[in-house]
Order: structure tokens, then C-alpha cells, then sequence
């Protein structure tokens, strides 16, 4: 395949996503999947990976992981049996190897629920094959841009860089109950600078998210939720948001395309 595939960033929000079919982030998933030409593979760079140092996973048959406590029944029997790609996982190593970056090969880890609440919807016949990229939250933004910029030759070769985090991301806000979506004042300040940022192409503003963004801490008390953001932001040019949505009060669910 010789077509460039953008890169994408999306908000995976709660595992209920994947089996509710009025949600708009459910419905947005699958239009994504069948809107875009069938990839080689997909590279999930999820925010419920996360190392000290990049991995990347290199399983054949990667498992479903139901990395969550309290939910439905119904969804620790989510399977996706999607296949892994492990000279996919070889490759991603040595791009990240070029720029200096030591990255180790995970011979065990299955797909999480960052990946397979997108990715069950978007390829609901598990037939495209998918490998993992942890995030590193103590090695900051710029370290996750370099690696998104590595990675830019792959969306030549097929293979959809797909970030999964949250644009906004803490858990001590949400209201399971809540039906509202309108987000409080801090989000959603926070959701129009970075709308703006991207929009205008202000990727250093974006870098520095955390000391420039209005009420960044209380949107990313940690920033594993924002780093696969700036990833897909290193993987293409120019950003555009294709998907928003509120959920559960405080959850920005919006979803960007770089191309
Ligand atoms: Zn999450």
C-alpha cells in the first residue's frame, strides 16, 4: 500500500463506549473504521500502557486485557482477537533506535481497553493486525513528539498511527451519572486552547501544554491521557478535529486527524 494514512488521536473514554450503540463516540468510531481505507496494521500508542522506557508489543496472538475494576460483567467478556504484527513491532524499534531512542520488545503484553474500545468499532472483524506503544509519563511531552516523528514513515507503509488517551482525563471529576454536555468552565477552557493550538498549528505551545494551558493540572493530574496527543502530533502536520462529545461531566471525548 502506497497511500499516506493520516495519524489520529482519540478520546477512548469509559469501556461502556464499546457497547452502547446511542453513544456518539460508539457511532463515531465505526464511521471512522469504514471511512478510512482498511490499514496493513494499526500502532495504538495508549494511555494504559505505561513504562519507564518505551516498549512496544511483539505478540502474534496478543490477548484481550481487561485493565479496569467495577464495570459490567458484559465487558470483561470483550474479546478482540485481532492478530499482532510482530515484525511491525521490529520495525517500530529501529525507527525509534534512529532517533536515539532504546525501545524493548514486550513478548507478553495483550491489547487494552485504550485500543480495543476504538478499534473493536472501527474493525469490528478483528482482521486488521495491532501492535502496542507504551507512553512514558516521566519522560515528559517532547520525548513523545520525537517518538510520533519517527514513527511518520509507517503512514506510508499502511500502518495507522493511532493515539488513545483523552483530552481531558481525571477521574476525581466525572459524574458516572451525569447526562449534561456541557463541560465545567476549566475543561473546557482547556479543550479550546488545545483545539486552538492544534488548529493554528502551535505544536511548541503544545509541548508545553502543562505550563501554558489553562487549568492543565486539573485536566491531566498525571498526563498519560494527553501524551498519545502529542504523538500523533509528531506523527503528522497539520490537525483538525473530526469528533467531540462530552461524557460523564468532565470528559472531553474530541478526537483529531493529522495528516
Ligand atoms: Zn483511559
Amino acid at each position: 500500500m502506497s497511500e499516506r494514512l493520516p495519524a489520529y488521536f482519540v478520546s477512548h473514554g469509559a469501556p461502556v463506549v464499546a457497547l452502547d450503540p446511542s453513544d456518539p463516540t460508539h457511532r463515531f468510531f465505526r464511521e471512522l473504521g469504514s471511512s478510512l481505507s482498511k490499514p496493513e496494521a494499526v500502532l495504538v500508542i495508549s494511555a494504559h500502557w505505561e513504562a519507564d522506557a518505551p516498549h512496544v508489543s511483539g505478540v502474534s496472538q496478543p490477548e484481550t486485557i481487561h485493565d479496569f475494576h467495577g464495570l459490567p460483567a458484559d465487558l470483561y467478556r470483550v474479546s478482540y482477537p485481532a492478530r499482532g504484527a510482530p515484525q511491525l513491532a521490529q520495525r517500530v524499534v529501529q525507527l525509534l533506535a534512529e532517533v536515539g531512542i532504546h525501545a524493548t520488545v514486550d513478548a507478553a503484553r495483550g491489547i487494552d481497553h485504550g485500543a480495543w474500545i476504538p478499534l473493536s468499532l472501527m474493525y469490528p472483524d478483528a482482521d486488521v493486525p495491532v501492535v502496542q506503544l507504551s507512553v512514558q509519563v516521566g519522560m515528559g511531552s517532547y520525548h513523545h513528539y520525537v517518538i510520533g516523528r519517527a514513527l511518520r514513515p509507517l503512514r506510508s507503509k499502511g500502518v495507522l498511527v493511532l493515539g488513545s488517551g483523552g483530552l481531558t482525563h481525571n477521574l476525581s471529576e466525572v459524574d458516572v451519572d451525569a447526562s449534561s454536555k456541557t463541560l465545567p468552565m476549566w475543561a473546557e477552557e482547556f479543550r479550546m486552547w488545545v483545539l486552538h493550538a492544534i488548529e493554528r498549528g502551535r505544536y511548541e505551545d503544545l509541548l508545553r501544554y502543562d505550563r501554558l494551558a489553562p487549568h492543565a493540572r486539573r485536566n491531566h493530574p498525571r498526563g498519560e491521557h494527553f501524551l498519545p496527543l502529542v504523538a500523533a502530533l509528531g506523527a503528522g502536520d497539520t490537525g483538525k478535529r473530526v469528533h467531540a462529545d462530552v461524557a460523564f461531566r468532565s470528559l472531553a471525548m474530541d478526537a483529531f486527524r493529522f495528516d
